[in-house]
């Protein structure tokens, strides 16, 4: 045992073992860089028990425990709210988790929630398990017809949700009539704002009460890291929101703020490339004889185009297209598998194009899809638009259209 560097001293104060936990470094004093600091920690150190017993005293306590905020978190949550225009932001392990916990804060068994029937998938399902296991109704709404959501609201509707634009078949509602219909009726508002990435939709301009956002898209950027954030501009609805955070004891790393932190610097410029890039492709595959359809909300053809130029300042890179009616789901999931440079897979936001096939019959309720009038509608193709360059995106979706497409 004496052999072991353990039992020798480290420095001239303390052994070895002490030293690895208390290294007492002092690391480039006065460095300053524009990377904020990653604070890990779960225990945070008070200087005496009256700063430990005093919950809640403002500056003296405000770090509490590393579960609800580091100077890491805290500078990702400030970083977001200047973005978006928000007060308040908190951080959630992932989108869906930002999700769950608009739902969790705001509703109790009896309450009634309207959700859009283009919702993003997991939240529909979050929607339907509270309502078997928590007595929530959930009813769907038309996003494209706001007066019927409105007819729909009752006296126990306690939030609406809003996408925008929905997810995969990118209708843009018009949230100026679904916010009055809802302030009318004292009902409290929550947006899915991944799609702008709170860049190009201004959420609390709007008079919308929540935006979610799942930073695991733009905002990261990196195709690498599961975050979700949940931004208010109201103090009281805030305290709701991290109260509940806090009983449910969700939190993010530190490490994963770094890296979300590191996207935020370039999320307009890269957004602007999305946007450019997207539309670009957007416009050629528009021309195409396979293609009956191209749902992007800064093209005409996408249902609420007029919402998006009201309310939009840019267009993302993500959107959908519909192949024609005589396309078979087989021959669509051929064309999907053909393409040499979209990626095959789940979310979006980072470098890298993306393609998936979607059915969309079966994940609208009956009757809502295709929508009246769509007379060539076949299968439909989401896709994102990454940083690589058009000409390469374009040649390779001419060549896997013709590949398996041809008449
Ligand atoms: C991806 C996504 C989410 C969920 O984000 P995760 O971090 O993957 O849970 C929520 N809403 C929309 C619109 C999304 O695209």
């Amino acid at each position: 045992m004496s052999d072991s560097p353990s039992d020798k001293p480290a420095s001239p104060a303390h052994y070895l073992q002490t030293v690895a936990v208390q290294p007492e470094l002092e690391i480039a004093p006065g460095f300053a860089s524009f990377s904020p600091a990653t604070h890990r920690g779960s225990t945070v150190v008070f200087r005496n028990l009256a700063e430990l017993r005093a919950h809640g005293d403002g500056a003296t306590t405000y770090w509490r425990y590393g579960l609800h905020a580091t100077p890491t978190s805290e500078a990702l949550c400030q970083h977001l709210a200047l973005l978006e225009g928000a007060r308040h932001t908190l951080l959630q392990p992932s989108g869906l988790a930002a999700i769950s916990l608009v739902y969790f804060a705001l509703l109790k068994s009896g309450d009634d929630v309207l959700v859009p029937h283009n919702v993003y998938g997991p939240n529909r399902d979050h929607g339907e398990w509270l309502a078997r296991e928590f007595g929530v109704t959930v009813r769907y709404y038309d996003p494209m017809d706001a007066a019927a959501m409105a007819a729909m609201i009752r006296p126990n509707t306690r939030l609406i949700w809003m996408e925008s634009p929905g997810s995969v078949t990118m209708e843009v509602p018009d949230s100026d009539a679904i916010v009055a219909a809802a302030r009318a009726h004292g009902v409290l508002t929550a947006i899915d704002n991944t799609w702008s990435a709170g860049i190009y939709f201004r959420p609390f301009d709007k008079g919308i009460d929540i935006s979610v956002q799942a930073l695991t898209k733009y905002q990261s950027g990196g195709s690498d890291v599961l975050m979700g954030a949940v931004l208010t501009c109201d103090d009281a609805l805030h305290d709701r929101l991290k109260r509940t955070r806090m009983l449910m004891g969700w939190g993010v790393s530190a490490d994963d703020c770094h890296l979300v932190l590191r996207g935020l610097p370039s999320l307009p410029v890269r957004l602007a490339a999305h946007d450019r890039a997207a539309r670009e492709v957007a416009e050629w595959l528009r021309q195409r004889p396979e293609v009956a359809r191209v749902l992007h909300p800064a093209l005409p053809d996408c249902p609420g185009h007029a919402s998006w130029r009201r309310d939009f300042t840019g267009a993302s890179g993500l959107f959908a297209i519909i192949l024609r009616a005589r396309y078979t789901r087989q021959q669509v999931d051929a064309l999907v598998e053909a393409l040499q440079l979209f990626a095959i897979g789940w979310s979006w936001g980072g470098a890298h194009s993306l393609a998936v096939p979607y059915h969309v019959q079966g994940m609208r309720p009956a009757g809502t899809w295709p929508p009246a009038g769509w007379q060539d509608a076949g299968e439909l193709v989401r896709l994102y638009i990454g940083l690589e360059d058009t000409r390469d995106l374009i040649a390779d979706l001419r060549q896997a259209l013709e590949a398996t497409l041809a008449a």
